[in-house]
């Protein structure tokens, strides 16, 4: 590391050169020998160092390192001050002084060494993932004792350490004072912990809420039973929705808003789940070292021998493991994350497995128990034996048309492209398949290698039916059963909303839980990283916007905010009129990125477009389009890496990514043939034609149309808004989830790797924002209702309210009354204050109010 940061301070040295003396002089003169200083490292991102010197042409020299080597550092790029607080951990981020990016860092990574994983920064808790159990951190105890935090008792939450408990404790009390509707917004890259982090939110908030009823007090077999319920709705959507990526062994291959619902008294009563993105490619295509989703495994390794008989699923033997193409293992999985064998983060808090899921998914031990919970989840959601036989078929044809076949011979010698007759493996998944789906086999092969041509010369419609080329019969066939997955995946959400879903009139105020993919950016990004990044710009945009709202008490200058104005600007506005000595900070507006993204004329629109129109897609021209009509928008641009290709590059609020066009187009479409939407509208079994119901309305009285769906991107924009319009109907909570290494590692600390997520999510520019805005503030008149009491006299409460808060924060502890107040009377309006009460006579007032 001392190498690589010589290195790169001769590189940078060449490079800055030429900065003028006087300026090297004036910047290094507070550079004195002896000071501790952070200078910039490829590995380690910032070290520590110590100033030996400065040089008069502007060079500073520090020593690094154990063995303190010499270094020479250069001008203009100068190392940031450590100060004396850098050396001393903090619970809370906006603490620390001075505040720079390298005391962030470090604070996170010194918290990390002690066993500390979660750090608060202002309004946000940034959750750094242990890869470990962690003793204790999610017990019982633990519950109980954020829990025993009053509502009122806002400040005891607040000296409790920063935890995942605490935030939901927050959200808790202020629901139980009437204040609202309440969301926690959870982010961070995949394996960071989001899905675990939303777990333990609602075993917090689910325990917290049965916890509320008086000793004694015995709770409705209802309310019992929607708990489980809705607890239960997790094992069956991860087995249903995650799988084994590279990045995470339980990656949620979905986002998921839930919305616990409570009623007036604050217990839990019903909840609803909206999901969003499911990946479906997954089903079909699994990337190298991937697996396809849980449940096919859990089938496959959870069914009992006559089980397995019935659904075509063979015998357990040992040559038959894996006889399906779309069910891949990776043996290098199996001990790729040491978890020692833990369960969930409340193995020890609930004792009944039923609710857990297992978080080792990859040993087929596992897959096996993991089942028995998916299926026990089902039952208690309402999901009957006779429809789990119905899912489980429908799963096992799913996997058996992976492994049908066509016979390419056929289409390179001239003849229709026919499904493969000598190979027995494909033949036989073929006759489960149609008697799986109560399909005809002939009508099967004919939709998977014709595909339907309409023509309408004229006024006369004629239709005839064309053979497919290979690469088209495997994609209708791919695009078949895509469709059952994901509409099987969107039954079972409705089901599981049906079942747990309070009746609105039940239901007050909600919490909900945001738990959706964070930012991504790989060497090939397409559409679904379009939608990602810009469901992540949409999250980021509404941070911006509540901190302002929480910062900018001046309704005026709230509205500059939404007209635009640059932020700081207002900020500063504001900092002026009320005389507060104020430093510019940089904090980012990504309008305009959204408006790039999805206002009229955007890639949004461009991309829909070209959807519409209906001709053979050419991404190069699509390309050109992009950048001839947006490429004045300073956030777009063309990739400078990969010339003559269909790519853009969008500088996101994390980082520039640049998005690959071709496929885009049909991606976008998401279309699906109406010929094999109307072969399973016409299957015998009733479940599996119910699933496509709604694709097909009818067209006058005989004929039936599959209607014209919507583009992928307008629906997920029109989900979007949605969400966006309820979370802002909430007072909204952020936890950062930060993954500390690539490799899923228990104990190892990637500085890099962390200091890129904790840019990408906006926590560095946070942490200095509300800091130097003071992130607590109140009107003189309330800050005097709230802290007056303790002045000495009500003579002292001036009607100046302003020169009152002055002489009032000027009292200290010795200067207060408390010589002539009764001690009983003093602490009694210290906990008043404490607890936000108000001043003078708060009984009477209280009594008045509610009278
Ligand atoms: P994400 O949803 O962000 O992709 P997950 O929540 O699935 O990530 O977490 C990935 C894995 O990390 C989990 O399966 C679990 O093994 C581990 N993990 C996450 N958070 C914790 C935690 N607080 N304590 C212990 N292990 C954790
Ligand atoms: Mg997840």
């Amino acid at each position: 590391n001392v190498a690589d940061t010589q290195n790169n301070a001769r590189k940078q040295g060449q490079l800055n050169g030429n900065t003028s003396i006087e300026d090297s002089a004036a910047a290094l003169k507070k550079y004195e020998k002896g000071l501790d200083v952070w200078i910039q490292d490829e590995t380690l991102v910032w070290v520590q160092a110590t100033v030996v010197g400065t040089m008069k042409d502007g060079r500073i020299i520090v020593r690094v390192g154990p063995g303190q080597d010499s270094v020479v550092w250069v001008k203009g790029d100068y190392p940031q001050m450590c100060g004396e607080n850098n050396f001393v951990d903090t619970e809370d981020l906006t603490r620390l002084n001075p505040l720079t990016e390298p005391a962030v860092l470090h604070c996170i990574h010194e918290r990390y060494k002690q066993g500390e994983y979660y750090t608060t920064a202002g309004i946000t808790l940034v959750a750094v993932n242990p890869f470990s159990t962690v003793p204790s951190l999610y017990s019982q105890a633990k519950i109980q004792l954020y829990s025993s935090a009053q509502p009122q008792d806002i400040k005891m939450t607040r000296d409790l350490p920063p935890h995942v408990f605490a935030v939901a404790q927050q959200a808790f009390s202020n629901l139980s004072r009437g204040l609202g509707s309440q969301a926690i917004i959870v982010s961070g890259e995949s394996g960071a912990g989001k899905t675990w982090t939303a777990r333990c939110l609602m075993r917090y908030l689910a325990t917290t809420s049965a916890g509320k009823r008086l000793p004694g007090q015995r709770t409705p077999t209802s309310i019992v039973k929607i708990e489980k319920r809705i607890l239960d709705s997790n094992p069956i959507l991860e087995a249903f929705g995650n799988a084994g990526t590279v990045r995470n062994h339980n990656s949620s291959r979905f986002g998921k808003f839930i919305q616990l619902q409570f009623n007036r008294s604050c217990h839990l009563v019903g909840a609803s789940i909206q999901t969003y993105l499911l990946e479906k490619t997954r089903v079909v295509h699994q990337a190298q070292g991937e697996r396809n989703y849980h449940i096919f495994y859990q089938l496959y390794h959870g069914m009992s021998d006559e089980e397995r008989e019935l659904l075509g699923l063979g015998g357990e033997e040992e040559e038959e493991e894996y006889q399906f193409e779309w069910l891949p293992t990776d043996e290098s999985q199996n001990d790729r994350i040491d978890i020692n064998g833990e369960l969930s983060p409340f193995q020890d808090v609930i004792p009944d497995r039923t609710t857990t899921l297992p978080l080792v998914s990859f040993p087929s031990d596992d897959d096996w128990s993991s089942f028995a919970i998916t299926r026990q989840a089902m039952t208690s959601l309402g999901i009957g034996k006779c429809q789990q036989q119905e899912i489980f078929m429908l799963l096992s044809a799913i996997l058996h048309l992976g492994n049908i076949l066509f016979n390419s011979e056929a289409h390179d010698d001239g003849c229709p492209c026919t499904i493969e007759e000598d190979n027995q493996r494909c033949q036989q998944s073929l006759r489960t398949v149609c008697s799986l789906l109560g399909v005809n086999e002939d009508a099967l092969g004919r939709c998977l290698t014709y595909r339907r041509i309409t023509a309408a010369p004229g006024r006369r419609k004629s239709v005839f039916m064309k053979p497919c080329k290979p690469a088209e019969c495997v994609a209708r066939r791919d695009c078949l059963d895509k469709l059952l997955y994901a509409r099987l995946f969107n039954w079972l959400v409705d089901i599981i909303n049906k079942n747990i879903c309070g009746e609105q009139a039940d239901w007050k105020t909600f919490v909900g839980l945001l738990d959706v993919y964070g930012f991504e950016s790989f060497p090939e990004n397409s559409l679904e990283q379009l939608c990602i990044n810009y469901a992540n710009e949409k999250l980021q945009q509404h941070f911006v916007h509540h901190f302002l709202r929480a910062h900018a008490t001046d309704r005026r200058i709230w509205t500059m905010a939404h007209q635009g104005m640059p932020l700081l600007n207002f900020q500063k506005n504001e900092y002026e009129e009320e005389m507060i000595p104020w430093d510019y900070c940089h904090f980012v507006d990504n309008k305009d990125c959204l408006e790039l993204i999805e206002g009229k004329i955007s890639i949004f629109a461009l991309v829909n477009e070209e959807c519409r129109l209906n001709r053979p897609s050419d991404s190069l021209q699509l390309a050109d389009r992009i950048h001839s009509t947006l490429g004045d928008s300073r956030h777009i641009s063309r990739p400078k890496s990969i010339h003559g290709q269909a790519a853009f590059t969008v500088c996101h609020y994390a980082d520039r990514v640049t998005y690959q066009l071709e496929g885009i187009t049909e991606k976008n479409k998401d279309a699906v043939p109406e010929e094999l939407v109307e072969l399973i509208t016409q299957s015998g079994n009733k479940f599996v034609s119910s699933l496509v119901g709604d694709m097909v309305g009818t067209e006058g009285a005989t004929s039936k149309k599959v209607r014209t769906a919507r583009t992928v991107v307008s629906k997920f924009k029109g989900s979007l808004d949605k969400l966006m319009h309820t979370l802002e109907s909430t007072s909204p909570h952020y936890i950062r989830c930060i993954k500390p290494n690539a490799q899923s590692r228990p104990g190892v600390f990637d500085r890099r790797h962390v200091h890129c997520q904790l840019q990408a999510c906006g926590v560095l520019e946070t942490v200095n924002i509300s800091r130097m805005s003071y992130p607590a503030r109140m009107a003189y008149p309330a800050f005097l209702e709230r802290y007056g009491i303790i002045m000495r006299t009500a003579a002292d409460q001036a009607t100046s309210s302003r020169s009152s808060v002055s002489s009032l924060s000027s009292l200290s502890d010795e200067n207060l009354d408390t010589e002539n107040l009764d001690p009983q009377e003093l602490l009694r309006r210290k906990n008043q204050v404490a607890a936000g009460g108000t001043p003078g006579t708060p009984g009477r007032r209280r009594r008045r109010r509610t009278a």
